[in-house]
């Protein structure tokens, strides 16, 4: 099954939450080496972008995740911009600078709050992982999603992972980030682990109805 995506990250993520049971060829494995586009206004709209674009141009079964981080305090934000968000080179640690930084402010802004006697928000640094997956099984689409909560670190910790790992505190292991604990754990509690198994868990079911129906 074709793959969307050319992250590496959750490529090697993909690979081992469905496991053996699962060939996943890359868009560039099928020649294609053009940015698939992702313009739409939610991260289903871009996962779907991202699938239909596949099938258009391959003809065969895909599937595309769509993954936004939601921080509290900024309103949701930086939700479906989150691989853009300190511009359109999708650099990594200018994406977490600018997170960190923004986050750094409202803190500031909070205390200054709470100096005049107004009590602002808690948890300033809640936050979740979102991931929406379109599946095109005989040209039809199907959906799956799945949230990982936690909050954002005061500063990057780990090497592991990719994208924002390093700046993600899961509510599964306090005071540790993504990029500390191992892919296994991660892929156990993650985003992406709980779409990837829903749709898995759905295809293992399409193909037990046609054997029963065969
Ligand atoms: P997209 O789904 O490829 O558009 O990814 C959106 C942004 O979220 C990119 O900057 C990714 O690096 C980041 N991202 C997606 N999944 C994860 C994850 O599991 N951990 C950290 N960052 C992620």
């Amino acid at each position: 099954m074709v793959f969307a995506t050319g992250n590496s990250g959750k490529l090697r993520e993909a690979s081992e939450i469905l496991g053996k049971g699962f060939e996943l060829v890359t868009p560039a494995e099928m020649g294609m080496n053009e940015d698939i586009p992702e313009t739409g206004a939610t991260l289903r709209a871009n996962s779907q972008q991202k699938a239909d674009y596949i099938r258009e141009k391959c003809g065969t079964d895909c599937f595309a995740d769509d993954t936004g981080l939601e921080v509290d305090a900024l309103g949701g934000a930086p939700g479906v911009h989150t691989a853009r968000y300190a511009g359109e080179d999708k650099n990594f640690d200018r994406n977490m600078d600018k997170l960190l930084e923004e986050l750094s402010r409202k803190e500031m802004e909070a205390s200054l709050m709470k100096s005049m006697g107004i009590m602002p928000k808690k948890n300033l640094r809640k936050a979740r992982f979102r991931s929406v997956i379109t599946l095109i099984l005989g040209g039809k689409r199907h959906f799956f999603d799945g949230i990982l909560e936690g909050k954002i670190a005061r500063a990057k910790a780990g090497k592991g992972g990719f994208g924002y790992d390093p700046v993600f505190i899961p509510d599964e292991y306090p005071g540790m980030t993504l990029a500390e604990i191992s892919e296994e754990q991660k892929n156990a509690i993650s985003h992406r682990g709980k779409a990837l198994r829903a749709m898995a868990g759905f295809l293992k079911e399409m193909q037990d109805t046609v054997r029963i129906g065969a």
